[in-house]
């Protein structure tokens, strides 16, 4: 028996919420054997006296399962989080902070659709791309993406952020490409684990998710929400500091109600709605005939009815799902594509939308 094995065990042990372990968290901070009794040291940030205690006692069960372990201590060191969701903003900028993580980032909006498969992912990381590339020409911070769709955490393979972030001063680093930095889901729930978790369950994960990545400075946070106008979309919006939504429908007619329950949620909390999205517009043949393949006037009636502009119309294109498929959003790819060129004008509205407040 030696320390290795101790450390061994530790990787089954997962952080309360998450399916990553608490070594690949680095949490452990030291692993000591002494004649069969094993002392595990741990130091953790967090504001959830559950937390620890859930850890401990599951450091108890897999290292007092080892052959030749007969008693196990755990050593905990507990610091607070610098600053509770909800407490006044230090910066000043008049917004309640989500976080301390969350000082230097000057602008968050939400992406959000009333169901799944509208393109309300692809419409984040291209949005996200194209914000980026205007930022950046104007000499401006950066683009980060909270991908907070935990039933369906795509935004990494899309925009080809792969790997695991690296943690930092118990900080978790967001991945970058294409110069936008990404946290998701799906880096911390592995392709094949369920996600059965609950409204309540979702919302504490997301909440301390929220509250231990190191943004570092960024113009703009784009989340992109669970589709749906549910209680843990609800909370969601009210955890994070939103200046702004932006609501991605498909051309049906019939969208039109899903969306404005998706509205209505955004009215509740004080977030105001920038406009509408219609994704999957139309289909161009090369002859340049367009065909309304899923219907047409959703996106418009849905802004009207929301008094919003409709901001953009993206069109059905093999190259958008191949560039979300090969992690190269078309906004990258293809900058000069009629696609591309519907979100940049989007990006610029919202740039415009962002800087009158
Ligand atoms: P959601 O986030 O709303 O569930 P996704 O963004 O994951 O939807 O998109 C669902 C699928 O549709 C993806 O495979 C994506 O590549 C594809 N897709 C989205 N928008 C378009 C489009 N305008 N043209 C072609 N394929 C698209």
């Amino acid at each position: 028996m030696d320390t290795e094995q101790i450390k061994a065990a530790l990787k089954t042990v997962k952080f309360p919420g998450f399916s990553r372990d608490i070594i690949s968290f680095g949490l452990v901070r030291e692993v000591q054997l002494n004649d069969g009794n094993a002392l595990v040291g741990i130091e953790i940030t967090t504001g959830d006296e559950q937390v620890p205690e859930q850890i401990a006692a599951d450091i108890k069960t897999a290292v007092g399962a080892l052959e030749g372990i007969t008693d196990v201590k755990v050593r905990m060191e507990i610091s607070q989080p610098k600053q509770q969701p909800g407490a006044p903003d230090a910066a000043g900028t008049g917004k309640q902070a989500a976080s301390a993580t969350m000082q230097k980032v000057k602008y968050a909006i939400a992406v959000a659709s009333g169901k799944g498969g509208v393109g309300k992912s692809t419409v984040t990381v291209n949005l996200a791309c194209a914000l980026q590339r205007l930022l950046e020409d104007a000499g401006k911070p950066g683009v980060g993406i909270m991908d907070c769709d935990i039933y369906g955490p795509s935004v990494p393979l899309m925009l080809g952020a792969s790997g695991r972030p690296e943690i930092e001063n118990d900080l978790i680093l967001p991945v970058q490409n294409f110069g936008v930095r990404t946290m998701s889901m799906g880096f911390l729930v592995d392709d094949d684990t369920p996600v059965v978790w609950r409204g309540p369950m979702i919302m504490k994960t997301i909440q301390q998710f929220a509250q231990n990545v190191n943004w570092g400075e960024l113009e703009i946070l784009v989340v992109d929400l669970p589709p749906g106008t549910g209680d843990a979309q609800l909370s969601l919006v009210q955890t994070i500091p939103l200046d702004g939504a932006v609501i991605v429908t498909t051309p049906q007619p019939a969208a039109f109600n899903v969306a404005r329950r998706g509205a209505r949620m955004f009215e509740k909390v004080n977030v105001p709605l920038m406009g509408v999205v219609e994704n999957m517009s139309y289909l161009e043949a090369p002859d340049g005939t367009r065909q309304a393949l899923f219907g047409e006037g959703g996106g418009q009636i849905t802004a009207d009815s929301l008094k919003v502009p409709l901001m953009g119309q993206i069109p059905i294109d093999v190259a958008i799902r191949e560039g979300c498929d090969n992690g190269i959003p078309i906004v990258i790819s293809d900058p000069d594509s009629a696609a591309a060129q519907v979100f940049m004008a989007v990006a610029k509205q919202i740039l415009e939308d962002l800087c009158k407040n």
